[in-house]
């Protein structure tokens, strides 16, 4: 037999060629991806996952999905949720299907993103199934299903030797309606596995009965874990045959999944996650969106709930007429001073693209405020050559005029539409400089009617709120109305990143419980730590 280089016969390589022909004008006709989005954790899902995300044309989700993996899509993405609405059952699934047909046949890449893994209880079968009969390509991406989840951040081990070599995935929901097969609940009793229960808990008295019905011992640990992985996880562990109680009694409800078998008790001391600091506290940030995000990481590592509620909006604000005539003279500046991060960022984004090179600064010597600023500006591989100890105003206006460089000296300070006159007065009338102040953003109050987690934070209220600055306090303070909580919800302390914010709450009335004594986040984060472990 003939063969050619790559082993194919040369009849063959021309059909495979004209088959992958037809392949790629399939995939440019469209192609949906079932994505497993994980157990809602955003960092608990495949690069791959986020990649699709990325070039997608359209993304159909479900109840369950962080919504951090939606804000990943493409701004012009088509966003289509086809979950649950408070107090509405889910769209049907022949619709979903329909759904998904009609975009990919419209040319569309459509990820079709599905809680957990998209094989585990997740009618991804269905769908995939569905896609192959109307001859549509598609591919899988798997997740990390709710059980593997749960057990992680529980620590408890799904398979451990000598104790449970099996694993068994089972439901509890079975609606007669919905053609599901029944579970032979005492079939599964008698096995000698860990057992992991999706759906279970409406019927859990009932189940938990049959298991031991069926030769599961009553003694057998267990444990339910509700919203696993996110900082809202709950557990409750208990015997098998007390589970029930112990849930009703702890108030678990769905989601969760129930973790049957001797391994249970192999986790005792294992549970990691719960034991981080700030676990099951909820704090509230208060920072404009662009910044939160840093604080935000730093508070969920530590194992905080956080819910976001910017109290400003920053936007840049430009003069042309100002940015014209500074840009003519820059060569004649000693000193660039920034005051703030949002100033850098809007300072730099404006000036490169007025097709500035940053090389157009020259020898210019740049000054920050705080180490968040001088971050902000290395960020532009610039080096500021001075951050104060102290970062308010004065500290900087301290620190620029001890270089004795000033005199007579041309500085240019980047701020914002508010602030920035005590730094300007004192450099002009303590520093002998001619100063030129050039307002690069507007500062303005958030109205919190748009915020949909503002319902959140009055029913449940908050253990902390944190204030990064004195335009949050100040707009907190003129809506405090709207943040009016209800009977149940916690009332939050206020913590103050540093001595100028906490004035500010002061001066409003309020009293500050948290203050680090150095102006960082990570100072800040290890306050509100310090704090919640005192009793
Ligand atoms: N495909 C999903 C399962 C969907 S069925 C997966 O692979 O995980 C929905 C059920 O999954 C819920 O009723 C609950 O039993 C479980 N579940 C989903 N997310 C969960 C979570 N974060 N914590 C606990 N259980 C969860």
């Amino acid at each position: 037999m003939v063969t050619s280089h790559s082993g194919f016969r040369p009849s063959n390589r021309v059909e495979s060629q004209l088959r992958m022909k037809n392949q790629m004008t399939e995939s440019e006709k469209g192609i949906v991806y079932l994505v497993g989005a994980g157990p809602g954790g955003p960092g608990l899902v495949t690069r791959r996952a986020y990649a699709l995300l990325a070039r997608a044309d359209v993304v159909v989700y479900d109840y369950l999905v962080h919504p951090d993996l939606i804000a990943a899509c493409r701004a012009d993405c088509e966003r289509v949720y086809v979950g649950k609405k408070a107090g509405r059952h889910s769209i049907e699934q022949n619709k979903i299907e329909e759904i998904l047909v009609d975009w990919v046949r419209s040319g569309k890449r459509v990820v079709r993103l599905k809680g957990g893994d998209p094989f585990v209880y997740g009618r991804g079968g269905e769908e995939a199934r569905r896609l192959r009969d109307k001859g549509i390509p598609f591919e899988i991406v798997p997740g990390v299903t709710a059980a593997v989840a749960a057990a992680g951040y529980t620590g408890i081990p799904l398979t451990q030797r000598n104790t449970s070599s099996a694993v068994v995935f089972l439901t509890g929901h079975e609606d007669p309606e919905k053609k599901t097969t029944v579970v032979d609940w005492r079939a599964y009793g008698a096995l000698d596995a860990t057992l992991c229960i999706y759906m279970g808990m409406a019927r859990l008295r009932e189940i938990v009965d049959e298991l031991i019905a069926g030769g599961r011992a009553p003694d057998t640990p267990a444990a339910a874990v509700q919203w696993a992985s996110l900082s809202r996880q709950r557990t409750c562990r208990a015997t098998l045959r007390e589970l029930p109680d112990a849930v009703r009694e702890a108030g678990l409800g769905a989601p969760a999944v129930v973790l049957v078998g001797e391994v249970v008790a192999v986790g005792d001391g294992l549970d990691w996650f719960e034991r981080r600091p700030l676990f099951g506290r909820r704090v509230v940030v208060t920072r404009n969106r662009e910044q939160a995000g840093e604080l935000r990481d730093k508070l969920e590592e530590a194992g905080a709930e956080v819910l976001e509620i910017p109290m400003v909006r920053i936007r840049g604000d430009h003069d042309e007429r100002v940015w014209k005539e500074i840009l003519e003279g820059l060569g004649a500046y000693d000193w660039l001073v920034f005051s703030s991060a949002n100033g850098v960022r809007h300072f730099f984004e404006y000036f490169l693209k007025r097709h500035a090179d940053v090389r157009d600064l020259g020898s210019m010597r740049i000054a920050a405020v705080g180490r968040g600023t001088a971050r902000a500006i290395e960020g532009y591989l610039l080096k500021p050559e001075l951050v104060p100890e102290t970062a308010t105003a004065d500290g900087l206006a301290d620190a620029l005029i001890a270089t004795g460089s000033l005199d007579s000296a041309k500085i240019l300070v980047v701020t914002g539409n508010r602030g920035g006159d005590k730094l300007v007065t004192r450099l002009e009338q303590d520093g002998f400089a001619i100063v030129d102040r050039l307002p690069v953003y507007r500062t303005d109050l958030q109205t919190l009617e748009e915020l949909p987690q503002v319902e959140d934070f009055r029913e449940r209220g908050a253990d902390y709120m944190v204030f990064t600055s004195s335009s949050a306090v100040q707009s907190f303070v003129s809506q405090a109305a709207k943040l009016k909580t209800g009977p149940e919800a916690a009332t939050p302390l206020a913590c103050s990143i540093g001595p100028v914010t906490t004035e500010k709450l002061k001066s409003l009335g309020l009293t500050v419980h948290v203050e680090p004594c150095e102006q960082t986040l990570d100072a800040l984060v290890a306050s509100i730590i310090e704090h919640a472990r005192s009793p």
